[in-house]
């Protein structure tokens, strides 16, 4: 990417997102002289999202489902800096962050995701492990299972928010728990998983699905408790709306994101929920020099649900925007599907397909699921095979 010609456009890209990781690549692929790529990464390994459940289930390592950051840098030729920004200095043009200088740029994309929003729920952020950033989620995740597997650990798991996330997340938990505290000797069967929801699970998804993850849960003899809103939680409780109490010793928060605090300070257009306002072509609705994507950014003509598979899916229209931008042209616009084929698996090596009134399932699904997880991360985990292909081999 790097050219012996003089950098006359910077391109700093903030968040090793799921579109990030495709700009980088897609940028390297098509060089432009003078052009230098930055990305701004706080986490150097970059998680996939589709893969998580199957992490916390045991039926990948945590390695297989992230991305190495540093070394996609390295190979597609982007500078990298390992921080946190935490700013943008419009006026000047400068990326703001923790600890260190300034970062100018002339064309900056915005792809880092989401916060927890615990403070909805008195006493989640002294009492609950929410699930973003996924980087510290997993590894509060890895402390759970050591606790739970010791003979006084924790036995009632509790989840809140009935997203998909949430759904795969208590189920994937579950295979773990019961497979690691059997092997460690201990009795499975003391365990209970329950996931308290305020609405129905799945909301977002068909009847037949919700059937189908009912089913799931009942057959696995775990509690649904949908259409509950939840108002407290404590070191023991969680305390629903109404007064009812359920005994936890581990709660999980997989509820509604907030967006990050610093948007705020940026003069950038945000929607009624402080996410980043961009139009059809990926830019803020009120900079063109500003691009965002994946869940920090809000489309505000056509909105779609927070879910990896969009920030997936903006990455090579993100990277078009930009390639157009640094040479004067105008980005072409991006529409996302409405629909698209969601693969939610139960925790095991199966999974439910849903897309608007569609729903099959079967282990031949999960199997699809993983060839298709698999087949992304390659792009970006095998990079001397990208090295190969940037050479033109
Ligand atoms: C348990 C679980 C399972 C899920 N399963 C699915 C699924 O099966 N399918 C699906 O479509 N979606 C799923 N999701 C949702 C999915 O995780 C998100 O929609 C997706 O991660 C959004 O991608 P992103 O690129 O916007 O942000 P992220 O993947 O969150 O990436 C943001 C990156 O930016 C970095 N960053 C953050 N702040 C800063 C900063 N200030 N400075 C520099 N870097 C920063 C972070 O380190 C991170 O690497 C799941 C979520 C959870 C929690």
């Amino acid at each position: 990417m790097n050219s012996a010609a003089p950098t006359v456009t910077d391109i700093v890209l903030i968040g090793g997102g799921h579109a990030h990781v495709h700009v980088l690549v897609s940028l390297a692929m098509r060089p432009l002289p003078g052009l230098r790529v930055t990305l701004i990464a706080r986490d150097l390994a970059t998680p996939y999202s589709g893969m998580l459940p199957g992490v916390i289930a045991g039926l990948y390592r945590a390695e297989q489902a992230h991305i190495d950051l540093t070394r996609l840098a390295a190979v597609t030729g982007t500078r990298l800096i390992h921080a946190q920004a935490n700013g943008l200095d419009r006026a000047a043009k400068r990326v703001l962050l923790v600890g260190l200088p300034p970062v100018a740029y002339d064309l900056v994309s915005i792809d880092v995701g989401i916060e927890p929003s615990l403070s909805a729920i008195d006493g989640a952020a002294a009492h609950a492990i929410a699930v973003k950033p996924i980087g510290s989620f997993l590894k509060k995740i890895d402390a759970l299972i050591a606790r739970a597997c010791a003979p006084d650990g924790p036995r009632k798991i509790v989840a809140i928010g009935g997203g998909a996330g949430g759904v795969e997340l208590l189920l994937s938990l579950r295979t773990r728990l019961i497979a690691d505290s059997r092997a460690a000797g201990l009795d499975a069967g003391a365990f209970s998983f329950t996931l308290v929801t305020d609405g129905e699970i799945l909301a977002t998804h068909n009847d037949r699905v919700r059937h189908a993850f009912r089913r799931a849960f009942a057959a696995r003899g775990m509690n649904l408790r949908e259409n509950r809103r939840v108002r407290a939680i404590t070191a023991d409780t969680v305390v629903l709306e109404g007064g009812e109490t359920l005994a936890a010793d581990a709660v999980l928060v997989t509820t509604d994101a907030a967006a990050p605090d610093w948007f705020r300070g940026t003069g950038l257009e945000l929607d009624g929920k402080g996410f980043l306002a961009v139009g059809p072509t990926l830019q803020s609705t009120n900079d063109a020099d500003v691009f965002a994507a994946g869940d920090c950014a809000a489309l505000i003509a056509s909105p779609r649900e927070k879910a990896g598979v969009y920030a997936v899916r903006a990455g090579p229209p993100l990277a078009d925007g930009l390639h157009r931008r640094a040479r004067g042209l105008q980005p072409d616009e991006w529409r996302p599907q409405r629909r698209h084929l969601a693969l939610i698996s139960t925790g095991e090596r199966y999974a439910v397909a849903s897309c608007g009134l569609f729903k099959a399932e079967g282990r031949w699904l999960w199997t699809l699921k993983d060839w298709i997880d698999r087949r992304w991360m390659r792009m970006y985990q095998d990079t001397d095979a990208l090295a190969r292909r940037l050479a033109g081999k």
